[in-house]
């Protein structure tokens, strides 16, 4: 198990586990976690500008606020072809 604790904008200790990533169009979304053990899902965490600052779409995409970084369902779905 890879796990990061980082600290939000807001002083809260997260945990991101680098062993699992989404690619993005910049780079890797790594689910964040509130728990140690990946139970309390919190959001993502972008590994092209190292920020918290990202939302899921209702279309499964994942949108860094602070730089280019995308992740298209689309693009995911190509990938298992
Ligand atoms: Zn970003």
């Amino acid at each position: 198990m890879d796990l990061e604790t980082a600290t939000t904008g807001d002083g809260t200790t997260v945990y991101i586990d680098t062993s699992t990533a989404e690619r993005g169009s910049v780079g890797a979304f790594h689910p964040v976690f509130t728990d140690a053990d990946r139970t309390d899902r919190w959001g993502y965490y972008c590994s092209g500008c190292e920020g918290f600052d990202n939302a899921m779409d209702t279309m499964g995409r994942i949108v860094c606020n602070d730089c280019e970084n995308v992740r298209k369902p689309d693009e995911w779905d190509a990938a298992h072809e």
